[in-house]
């Protein structure tokens, strides 16, 4: 099984990702923590994301296509791959289509995380006290916020269109987030 999981900052992509990562044994593969790595570790990619990733844009389409070929032409991640962040882009989305294909994987189902503007700001300023990143401040969250609503729109049309999609409600509880979604993977699995 290969999930999508999708939604603004500050949705809880990552903290659902991990609940399912342990529930259903699959492989994170965050493209954020993938790019945050290659700052940390200061390599020549890193060098030239941190501006963009720090004000809120995305990075090119080339980069995050090429950081995820290595996971899914890696047997030991075959379809158990929860892809959290990635695609953003219609691009990515076609992308992934193409190596899934190549690789004889598909995508199951793609969860999208529904939260309002209000709330992102919200748990981005907490979140900001615990994990010190530093694009989690308001200003940077609330262009985060304007280019995934931009940059989705074409995907979420994408993946209605092959019936993958179903949305969550993002507002509720972690808890209450959880079960919907276990829900929803326990339909696909049948
Ligand atoms: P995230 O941890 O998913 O919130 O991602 C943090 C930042 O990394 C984003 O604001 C983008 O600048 C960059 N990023 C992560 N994933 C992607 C992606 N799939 N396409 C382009 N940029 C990305």
């Amino acid at each position: 099984m290969n999930i999508v999981i999708f939604g603004p900052p500050g949705a809880g992509k990552g903290t659902q990702s991990k609940f399912i990562v342990n529930k259903f044994n699959l492989y994170q593969l965050s493209t954020g923590d993938l790019l945050r790595n290659e700052i940390k570790n200061k390599t020549k990619l890193g060098s030239e994301i941190s501006s963009i990733i720090n004000s809120g844009e995305l990075v090119s389409d080339k980069i995050v296509n090429n950081l995820i070929e290595k996971f899914v032409s890696n047997d030991n991640y075959k379809n158990k791959i929860i892809f959290d962040g990635y695609p953003r882009t219609l691009n990515q989305a076609k992308n992934l289509d193409n190596l899934l294909k190549k690789h004889k994987q598909k995508i199951d189902i793609v969860l999208k995380l529904s939260v309002s503007i209000e709330t992102v700001k919200k748990r981005i300023l907490e979140r900001q006290t615990q994990e010190k990143r530093a694009d989690d401040n308001e200003e940077t969250a609330i262009k985060r916020y304007k280019t995934y609503e931009k940059s989705s729109e074409p995907v979420i049309d994408y993946y209605k269109q092959s019936n993958l999609l179903k949305v969550v409600n993002g507002e509720a509880g972690i808890s209450e987030i959880n079960s919907e979604i276990r829900g929803l993977i326990d339909t696909i699995k049948g």
